[in-house]
């Protein structure tokens, strides 16, 4: 091992938790401390490493200068499989497993640089679902910022939910609640987050048993996280004033570096940008089959990493998507379906050809860029719904769980770039609302406002602007202080 210590950068050791919507935003913040001049070790969990060396090739991780890729077990039996792992078992493995191997990491990394290997560590930056690092970090005294992926207002929701155990809402009662309206309830206290229905909290709190891992987990998470140094989130000030307004109670230092990829666009060595974290192989067809599209004619679908639905669900998306007559992609990764292969009546595939392509996965943010792409039938991921938003995109919003009830709340309401489709979906509706998001004056509108929202992301990060000075002062202050 060649050594990398030689000009004294500082070293960011930066560990996302291990699932795609995660690791994306987190390889996107270390590339751009790696050219603000940091060294960085990115570390994985073994099984998510090993699917990332399988969709990108053994080889293409390696070589660059100052980025090195570090594993740890995630506590799990090893496995070889290549799929989106159970979160709640993650989570609740990884949050009593993880502290061990993290801390002998930076323990290896401290003797290397000792070596003169590597620079000494400066900060970890982890992912706000990762907080064992938070103990580590203060034994080796090492100062950490933790990284919350979702969104604010996702993250707002997360910080009220002692209060709604302490208050009775959750855990729910009797599972009739779930089907009878209860959801339905405001929650008039939760400043920052005018008129929210239980139902638009993450969906964690929607549970009968007061064990429950998520619930509890995302308790865990969230408190310990005010231990950290500061937080960081992929948003923007302009987009979400007034829940960081309210946020910035529970955590006083907040850095607001959004959206991320706009800022990873100035990235100029070629190598730094071919770092990439997809753990499924893209598919290659699409961006040819969307060059040789109309301008907004096409609807992108997809509902990104982890979402699964039943078979029924995907023949009424299915038809609903044929009947609206319109050009779309859509990607469906191979375990869609929950418990089997995804597969679409051969009527479907019929219908729809040279009209419809189909594809198991694609590079997301260049298609959401691309001019052919008109509407985003999304899950509502908050990574799915800022790389809209940056493609001037409006969505039709199919939340399926976590934070994204929240992010559809606020896509449909506050921002003015979302329409809902109800979780049980159905085919004509699914055809009217598509028809709607691509030729009515609902949409016409939607697509306004997300231009609008665009252009202010373009703006936030520009010199000047919010987002591009905070990443300056996450630096000077936090990153590679020397206080
Ligand atoms: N993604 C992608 N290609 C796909 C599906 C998803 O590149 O076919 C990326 C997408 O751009 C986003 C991430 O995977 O950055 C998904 O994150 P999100 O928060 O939207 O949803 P999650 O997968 O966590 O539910």
């Amino acid at each position: 091992m060649g050594s990398e210590a030689g000009e004294e950068k500082p070293h960011a050791v930066c560990i996302p938790y291990p699932a795609q919507g995660h690791i994306n935003p987190m390889l996107t913040l270390a590339k751009l401390l790696h050219h603000k001049g940091f060294h960085i070790t990115f570390v994985n969990t073994e099984y998510t490493h090993k699917r990332l060396l399988r969709s990108r090739g053994p080889h293409s991780l390696d070589g660059l200068p100052h980025f090195r890729f570090d594993t740890i077990p995630d506590g799990l039996p090893p496995s070889d499989a290549d799929s989106t792992q159970d979160i709640p078992t993650v989570c609740a493995s990884i949050s009593v497993h993880g502290l061990s191997p993290f801390r002998s990491l930076l323990l290896k990394l401290q003797e290397q640089s000792k070596d003169g290997v590597v620079p000494p560590v400066t900060c970890i930056v982890s992912d706000g679902v990762m907080t064992f690092t938070v103990d580590a970090a203060e034994e080796l005294k090492i100062p950490e910022v933790v990284f919350w992926t979702p969104s604010a207002c996702g993250l707002l929701g997360f910080t009220k939910y002692r209060r709604l155990v302490e208050d009775g809402f959750t855990p729910i009662k009797d599972p009739t609640y779930l089907s009878s309206g209860y959801l339905e309830t405001k929650v008039s206290w939760t400043s920052g987050m005018k008129s929210i229905r239980l139902r638009d909290f993450p969906t964690f709190i929607r549970t009968l048993d007061h064990q429950d891992i998520m619930l509890n987990f995302l308790i865990q998470e969230t408190e310990r996280s005010s231990r950290a140094s500061a937080i960081i989130l992929n948003t923007f000030d302009s987009l979400e004033h007034d829940v960081l307004e309210s946020l910035s109670s529970v955590f006083p230092r907040i850095y607001t570096i959004g959206p991320l990829q706009l800022l990873a666009d100035q990235i100029q060595d070629e190598a730094l940008r071919l770092v990439g974290g997809n753990l499924l192989r893209e598919d290659t067809r699409c961006m040819p089959w969307l060059d040789s599209k109309e301008p907004g004619s096409v609807v992108y679908v997809n509902y990104g990493s982890i979402t699964v639905m039943t078979e029924g669900q995907l023949t009424e998306f299915a038809w609903g998507l044929a009947n609206s007559q319109k050009p779309f992609l859509w990607i469906i990764r191979p375990d869609l379906v929950a418990g089997e292969a995804a597969a679409l009546p051969p009527e479907f595939v019929e219908e729809i050809a040279g009209r419809g392509m189909l594809a198991s996965w694609c590079l997301q943010e260049e298609v959401l860029k691309h001019k052919a792409v008109g509407g985003f039938l999304t899950h509502s991921g908050w990574n799915s719904t800022i790389e809209s938003l940056c493609g001037g995109v409006p969505m039709i919003c199919w939340p399926f769980f976590a934070e994204q009830q929240t992010n559809c709340l606020y896509s449909c309401t506050e921002w003015g770039i979302g329409m809902e489709i109800n979780n049980d979906v159905k085919r004509d509706e699914v055809e009217g609302l598509v028809r709607e998001l691509m030729d009515g004056e609902k949409g016409k509108e939607m697509r306004k406002k997300a231009m609008e929202w665009k252009t202010k992301a373009e703006e936030a990060m520009m010199p000047g602007g919010s987002s591009y000075s905070n990443v300056d002062k996450l630096i000077s202050e936090v990153l590679a202080s020397i206080d």
